[in-house]
């Protein structure tokens, strides 16, 4: 994954400038790419894609690469828990920071907003 080479931050591959610096990112191919997120922690159980992706969002503009990975892909038969559809994953070097940004987000929306979208989002 590119990186900054002024302060270290990773990034995505489609992303070409650092977004504190505006350095050019350096490519870069680490060798931790291949061992399936070693360093890695789970820092939020999320109920469904949608949650997840929004707090993969809110992490990447704090700067934190985060990674959604879903209970189902590993589940065998597609046994799946209700309450449980995944997990957010951070570097074990920002744990401590993403918890905070995921607690700050999770605190500003209401009360029912990790509730099933699904279920009602097509009421009119
Ligand atoms: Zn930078």
């Amino acid at each position: 994954m590119p990186f900054c080479p002024e302060c270290g931050s990773e990034y995505t591959s489609d992303v070409s400038l650092c977004a504190d610096c505006q350095f050019e990112l350096v490519p870069q191919r680490l060798p931790e790419d291949t061992v399936e997120y070693v360093d890695w922690e789970v820092i939020q159980e999320i109920p469904n894609e949608f949650v997840g992706n929004l707090i993969k969002g809110v992490l990447a503009g704090e700067g934190i690469d985060a990674v959604v990975r879903s209970h189902e892909i590993s589940a065998l038969g597609g046994i799946r828990l209700e309450s449980e559809w995944g997990e957010i994953l951070v570097h074990a070097d920002q744990v401590q920071d993403a918890k905070m940004v995921v607690q700050d987000y999770l605190a500003s929306l209401p009360a029912d907003a990790l509730e099933d979208r699904d279920a009602d989002s097509e009421v009119i």
